[in-house]
Protein backbone atom coordinates (compact mmCIF):
# COMPACT_ATOMS: atom_id res chain seq x y z
CA UNK A 1 0.00 0.00 0.00
CA UNK A 2 1.38 3.23 -1.09
CA UNK A 3 1.25 5.65 2.09
CA UNK A 4 1.25 9.15 2.40
CA UNK A 5 1.49 10.23 6.16
CA UNK A 6 2.73 13.58 6.13
CA UNK A 7 0.56 16.02 4.66
CA UNK A 8 -1.00 19.80 5.43
CA UNK A 9 -3.96 21.35 3.88
CA UNK A 10 -5.24 25.18 4.22
CA UNK A 11 -6.54 24.12 7.97
CA UNK A 12 -3.00 24.94 8.89
CA UNK A 13 -0.09 26.28 6.40
CA UNK A 14 -0.93 24.02 3.58
CA UNK A 15 -2.48 25.60 0.03
CA UNK A 16 -5.09 23.40 -0.90
CA UNK A 17 -8.19 22.50 0.36
CA UNK A 18 -8.64 18.80 2.31
CA UNK A 19 -10.98 17.64 -0.72
CA UNK A 20 -8.24 19.29 -3.20
CA UNK A 21 -5.19 17.56 -1.40
CA UNK A 22 -6.82 14.22 -1.19
CA UNK A 23 -7.27 14.62 -5.30
CA UNK A 24 -3.82 15.64 -5.92
CA UNK A 25 -2.29 12.45 -3.89
CA UNK A 26 -4.95 10.08 -5.56
CA UNK A 27 -3.86 11.19 -9.02
CA UNK A 28 -0.42 10.63 -7.84
CA UNK A 29 -1.17 7.07 -7.23
CA UNK A 30 -1.26 7.18 -2.93
CA UNK A 31 -3.77 4.88 -1.36
CA UNK A 32 -3.61 5.86 2.57
CA UNK A 33 -3.28 9.69 3.47
CA UNK A 34 -3.04 10.97 6.58
CA UNK A 35 -3.63 14.90 7.16
CA UNK A 36 -1.03 15.88 9.68
CA UNK A 37 -1.51 19.96 10.25
CA UNK A 38 0.27 21.49 12.99
CA UNK A 39 -1.95 21.52 16.45
CA UNK A 40 -5.56 21.10 14.69
CA UNK A 41 -7.62 18.17 13.92
CA UNK A 42 -10.09 20.49 12.31
CA UNK A 43 -9.35 19.64 8.61
CA UNK A 44 -10.56 15.64 9.29
CA UNK A 45 -13.72 15.15 9.04
CA UNK A 46 -13.22 16.68 5.57
CA UNK A 47 -10.64 14.83 4.52
CA UNK A 48 -12.34 11.14 5.73
CA UNK A 49 -14.90 12.28 3.58
CA UNK A 50 -12.61 12.89 0.36
CA UNK A 51 -11.23 9.75 1.40
CA UNK A 52 -14.05 7.77 1.67
CA UNK A 53 -15.31 9.30 -2.03
CA UNK A 54 -11.64 8.12 -3.28
CA UNK A 55 -11.18 5.31 -2.16
CA UNK A 56 -8.42 5.80 -0.39
CA UNK A 57 -7.78 5.01 3.17
CA UNK A 58 -7.46 7.51 6.12
CA UNK A 59 -5.46 8.17 9.08
CA UNK A 60 -6.46 10.79 11.35
CA UNK A 61 -3.72 13.05 11.98
CA UNK A 62 -1.92 16.06 13.68
CA UNK A 63 1.62 17.24 14.04
CA UNK A 64 2.38 19.18 17.44
CA UNK A 65 5.32 21.73 17.97
CA UNK A 66 6.46 20.73 21.35
CA UNK A 67 9.20 21.25 23.40
CA UNK A 68 11.88 19.05 25.12
CA UNK A 69 14.95 20.47 27.03
CA UNK A 70 14.43 24.01 25.23
CA UNK A 71 14.64 22.36 21.65
CA UNK A 72 11.60 22.27 19.68
CA UNK A 73 10.66 18.80 17.83
CA UNK A 74 7.63 17.94 16.04
CA UNK A 75 5.14 15.19 17.08
CA UNK A 76 2.79 13.31 14.86
CA UNK A 77 -0.07 12.07 16.29
CA UNK A 78 -1.60 9.20 14.38
CA UNK A 79 -4.81 7.10 14.82
CA UNK A 80 -6.29 9.00 17.91
CA UNK A 81 -10.28 9.75 18.47
CA UNK A 82 -10.05 12.92 16.73
CA UNK A 83 -13.26 13.86 19.42
CA UNK A 84 -11.50 13.14 22.74
CA UNK A 85 -12.09 16.50 24.86
CA UNK A 86 -8.99 16.73 26.50
CA UNK A 87 -6.92 16.63 23.27
CA UNK A 88 -9.22 19.21 21.71
CA UNK A 89 -8.67 21.67 24.28
CA UNK A 90 -4.64 20.89 24.75
CA UNK A 91 -5.08 22.16 20.34
CA UNK A 92 -7.16 24.73 21.46
CA UNK A 93 -4.68 26.21 23.44
CA UNK A 94 -2.28 25.84 20.96
CA UNK A 95 -3.90 27.39 19.00
CA UNK A 96 -4.49 30.27 20.64
CA UNK A 97 -0.58 31.10 21.90
CA UNK A 98 -0.20 30.71 17.67
CA UNK A 99 -2.95 33.65 17.44
CA UNK A 100 -1.32 35.93 20.38
CA UNK A 101 2.00 35.37 18.74
CA UNK A 102 1.01 36.34 15.39
CA UNK A 103 -1.09 39.17 16.82
CA UNK A 104 2.49 40.24 18.33
CA UNK A 105 4.56 39.88 15.12
CA UNK A 106 2.54 42.08 13.30
CA UNK A 107 2.56 44.81 15.62
CA UNK A 108 6.27 44.43 15.73
CA UNK A 109 6.54 44.13 11.60
CA UNK A 110 4.08 46.95 11.41
CA UNK A 111 6.08 49.10 13.82
CA UNK A 112 8.82 48.49 11.58
CA UNK A 113 7.30 49.48 8.52
CA UNK A 114 5.68 46.47 6.99
CA UNK A 115 2.62 47.10 6.87
CA UNK A 116 0.48 44.35 7.39
CA UNK A 117 -3.20 43.71 8.33
CA UNK A 118 -5.22 40.77 10.32
CA UNK A 119 -7.49 40.59 7.02
CA UNK A 120 -4.67 38.50 5.60
CA UNK A 121 -5.26 35.74 8.47
CA UNK A 122 -8.78 34.72 7.74
CA UNK A 123 -8.20 32.18 5.27
CA UNK A 124 -11.28 30.34 4.26
CA UNK A 125 -11.30 27.31 6.57
CA UNK A 126 -7.91 27.87 8.36
CA UNK A 127 -7.78 26.95 12.01
CA UNK A 128 -3.79 27.22 12.67
CA UNK A 129 -1.64 30.19 11.79
CA UNK A 130 1.61 30.24 11.23
CA UNK A 131 4.76 32.23 9.90
CA UNK A 132 4.21 30.97 6.43
CA UNK A 133 0.75 33.13 6.89
CA UNK A 134 3.26 35.95 8.03
CA UNK A 135 5.98 35.60 5.42
CA UNK A 136 2.43 35.75 2.18
CA UNK A 137 1.96 38.92 4.19
CA UNK A 138 4.87 40.60 4.01
CA UNK A 139 5.31 39.86 0.26
CA UNK A 140 1.95 40.94 -0.76
CA UNK A 141 2.93 44.42 1.26
CA UNK A 142 6.13 44.60 -0.98
CA UNK A 143 8.69 44.09 1.86
CA UNK A 144 9.98 40.78 0.51
CA UNK A 145 10.24 39.26 -2.77
CA UNK A 146 10.33 35.78 -1.43
CA UNK A 147 9.04 33.17 1.29
CA UNK A 148 12.98 32.92 2.10
CA UNK A 149 13.72 36.26 1.37
CA UNK A 150 10.88 37.21 4.18
CA UNK A 151 11.59 34.34 6.65
CA UNK A 152 15.23 35.64 6.71
CA UNK A 153 14.46 39.09 6.89
CA UNK A 154 11.73 39.07 9.59
CA UNK A 155 10.92 35.95 10.91
CA UNK A 156 13.71 34.05 11.79
CA UNK A 157 15.33 34.68 15.66
CA UNK A 158 17.52 37.01 15.60
CA UNK A 159 15.54 39.72 13.23
CA UNK A 160 14.36 42.18 15.17
CA UNK A 161 11.12 41.30 14.87
CA UNK A 162 10.71 37.71 15.86
CA UNK A 163 8.27 36.83 19.00
CA UNK A 164 9.86 33.05 20.22
CA UNK A 165 6.72 30.70 20.86
CA UNK A 166 5.85 28.88 23.94
CA UNK A 167 5.74 25.52 22.97
CA UNK A 168 3.90 22.78 25.44
CA UNK A 169 6.41 20.09 26.44
CA UNK A 170 6.70 16.80 24.52
CA UNK A 171 5.67 14.58 27.55
CA UNK A 172 2.40 16.70 27.63
CA UNK A 173 1.96 15.94 24.10
CA UNK A 174 2.52 12.21 23.76
CA UNK A 175 0.37 12.04 26.69
CA UNK A 176 -2.61 13.71 25.07
CA UNK A 177 -2.19 11.46 21.99
CA UNK A 178 -1.99 7.89 24.15
CA UNK A 179 -4.92 9.22 26.10
CA UNK A 180 -7.18 9.83 23.12
CA UNK A 181 -5.69 6.05 21.98
CA UNK A 182 -3.06 7.05 19.13
CA UNK A 183 0.72 6.54 18.75
CA UNK A 184 3.64 9.15 17.66
CA UNK A 185 5.88 9.69 15.99
CA UNK A 186 9.07 11.88 15.34
CA UNK A 187 8.77 14.15 12.56
CA UNK A 188 11.79 14.43 10.67
CA UNK A 189 14.47 14.09 13.12
CA UNK A 190 17.26 14.76 10.98
CA UNK A 191 15.59 18.38 11.03
CA UNK A 192 18.60 19.33 13.68
CA UNK A 193 17.33 16.96 16.45
CA UNK A 194 19.97 15.89 18.81
CA UNK A 195 20.58 12.42 19.27
CA UNK A 196 19.83 12.96 22.84
CA UNK A 197 16.64 14.62 22.65
CA UNK A 198 15.17 11.85 20.26
CA UNK A 199 16.60 9.16 22.93
CA UNK A 200 14.87 11.22 25.79
CA UNK A 201 11.39 10.68 23.22
CA UNK A 202 11.95 7.62 23.27
CA UNK A 203 12.33 7.45 27.06
CA UNK A 204 9.04 9.40 27.26
CA UNK A 205 6.91 7.36 25.28
CA UNK A 206 7.56 7.87 21.72
CA UNK A 207 5.86 4.59 19.47
CA UNK A 208 7.52 5.62 16.09
CA UNK A 209 10.31 7.79 13.58
CA UNK A 210 9.08 9.38 10.89
CA UNK A 211 12.13 7.76 8.92
CA UNK A 212 11.48 8.72 5.56
CA UNK A 213 11.13 12.49 5.00
CA UNK A 214 12.23 15.04 2.36
CA UNK A 215 14.81 16.68 4.92
CA UNK A 216 16.47 12.84 5.02
CA UNK A 217 18.88 11.33 2.85
CA UNK A 218 19.67 7.50 2.39
CA UNK A 219 21.95 7.24 5.01
CA UNK A 220 19.83 9.52 7.67
CA UNK A 221 17.25 7.43 6.81
CA UNK A 222 18.83 4.15 7.14
CA UNK A 223 20.23 5.71 10.54
CA UNK A 224 16.83 5.99 12.13
CA UNK A 225 15.26 2.81 10.66
CA UNK A 226 18.19 1.48 12.46
CA UNK A 227 17.38 3.15 15.81
CA UNK A 228 13.43 2.45 15.83
CA UNK A 229 14.07 -1.32 14.95
CA UNK A 230 16.67 -1.29 18.14
CA UNK A 231 14.66 0.39 20.55
CA UNK A 232 11.29 -1.85 18.95
CA UNK A 233 9.47 1.18 17.58
CA UNK A 234 7.44 1.60 14.22
CA UNK A 235 9.06 3.27 11.46
CA UNK A 236 6.78 5.98 9.46
CA UNK A 237 7.05 8.26 6.60
CA UNK A 238 5.51 10.66 4.37
CA UNK A 239 6.42 13.70 1.73
CA UNK A 240 5.15 17.28 4.33
CA UNK A 241 3.65 18.41 1.03
CA UNK A 242 2.58 21.91 2.06
CA UNK A 243 1.19 22.81 -1.87
CA UNK A 244 3.59 25.89 -2.19
CA UNK A 245 7.18 25.04 -2.13
CA UNK A 246 9.19 24.15 -4.82
CA UNK A 247 9.84 20.68 -5.76
CA UNK A 248 7.24 19.31 -3.91
CA UNK A 249 5.22 17.62 -6.63
CA UNK A 250 7.76 15.15 -7.32
CA UNK A 251 7.86 14.37 -3.66
CA UNK A 252 4.40 12.75 -3.34
CA UNK A 253 4.50 9.02 -3.03
CA UNK A 254 8.53 8.86 -2.54
CA UNK A 255 8.23 8.59 1.50
CA UNK A 256 6.07 5.83 1.34
CA UNK A 257 6.33 2.92 4.25
CA UNK A 258 5.63 -0.73 3.78
CA UNK A 259 2.78 -1.28 5.73
CA UNK A 260 4.15 -1.31 9.34
CA UNK A 261 2.02 0.31 11.42
CA UNK A 262 -0.32 -1.12 14.05
CA UNK A 263 -3.91 -1.82 11.72
CA UNK A 264 -5.84 -0.49 14.52
CA UNK A 265 -4.95 2.94 13.60
CA UNK A 266 -6.38 2.87 10.27
CA UNK A 267 -9.71 3.93 9.77
P1 LIG B 1 5.57 28.38 13.03
O1 LIG B 1 4.96 27.05 13.34
O2 LIG B 1 4.60 29.48 12.96
O3 LIG B 1 6.78 28.70 13.86
O4 LIG B 1 6.11 28.23 11.53
C1 LIG B 1 6.93 27.14 11.22
C2 LIG B 1 6.71 26.75 9.78
O5 LIG B 1 7.33 27.71 8.95
C3 LIG B 1 7.39 25.43 9.44
O6 LIG B 1 6.51 24.35 9.59
C4 LIG B 1 7.78 25.60 8.01
O7 LIG B 1 6.69 25.18 7.18
C5 LIG B 1 7.95 27.08 7.84
N1 LIG B 1 9.35 27.54 7.82
C6 LIG B 1 10.23 27.59 8.84
N2 LIG B 1 11.41 28.13 8.46
C7 LIG B 1 11.28 28.42 7.15
C8 LIG B 1 12.14 29.01 6.16
N3 LIG B 1 13.39 29.41 6.45
N4 LIG B 1 11.66 29.16 4.91
C9 LIG B 1 10.39 28.78 4.60
N5 LIG B 1 9.54 28.22 5.48
C10 LIG B 1 9.96 28.04 6.73
ZN1 LIG C 1 3.90 23.44 7.88
FE1 LIG D 1 7.41 19.76 10.87
FE1 LIG E 1 4.87 19.09 8.49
Amino acid sequence: MISDLHTHSTFSDGALRPVDLVAALSRAGIECISLTDHDTVAGLAQTRKACETAGIRFVPGVEISAQINGEEVHLLGYGFNPKSESLLKFLNIQGERRLTRITEFQRRLVEAGVPISAVDFDGESRSTVGRPHLANAIIAAGAARSIREAFDNYLMPGTATFVPRILPSASESIEKIHASAGIVSLAHPGDYISNQTVLGLIGIGLDAIEVKHPAHDQRLSDYYTDLAVRHNLFCTGGSDYHGWRSGEEENIGRFSMDWELPPNILM
